[in-house]
């Protein structure tokens, strides 16, 4: 399991992996702290799951997302200190998995991170599962 952090500040980051460590320590996790590095480890890295700030130096985490969508559909949860109800609406729009804002619960984003990857690692299964049933030919 490999999860993907979009984010520029380093407390958060710190944060993030200390979660890790305590409550799903067997996880790899890989960081970015631009936008633009970040969808091409989406591409390149291939994780499980995506934990993206909005918030980032280079372009906002709305566009980093609008570009992830182009091409996968891996769960994406949105981190931000904004709580305000049309980012959270705006996120989900935009085809995000989820939304937390900071300050966050580490047990939480875990348990959120485990739920989603899992469910989508099952979805992909059962996909490619039908594809091997359905052959294109
Ligand atoms: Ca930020």
């Amino acid at each position: 399991m490999k999860t993907l952090i979009i984010e520029d500040d380093q407390d958060i980051i710190d944060s993030i992996s200390l979660a890790f460590r305590l409550y799903w320590p067997e996880t790899e996790v890989i960081y970015a702290n631009l936008g633009a590095a970040g969808i091409e480890m989406v591409r390149t890295e291939a994780p499980e799951t995506v934990v993206l700030d909005l918030g980032l130096p280079d372009i906002t985490g709305f566009e980093v997302l609008k570009q992830i969508r182009l091409f996968s559909s891996v769960p994406v949860i949105i981190l931000t200190v904004r709580s305000q109800e049309e980012d959270v609406v705006r996120a989900l729009e935009g085809e995000a998995t989820d939304y937390l804002t900071k300050p966050f619960r580490q047990k939480e984003l875990i348990a959120r991170i485990q739920a989603h990857s899992t469910q989508w690692m099952t979805n992909e299964i059962r996909k490619s599962v039908k594809n091997m049933e359905n052959p294109v030919s």
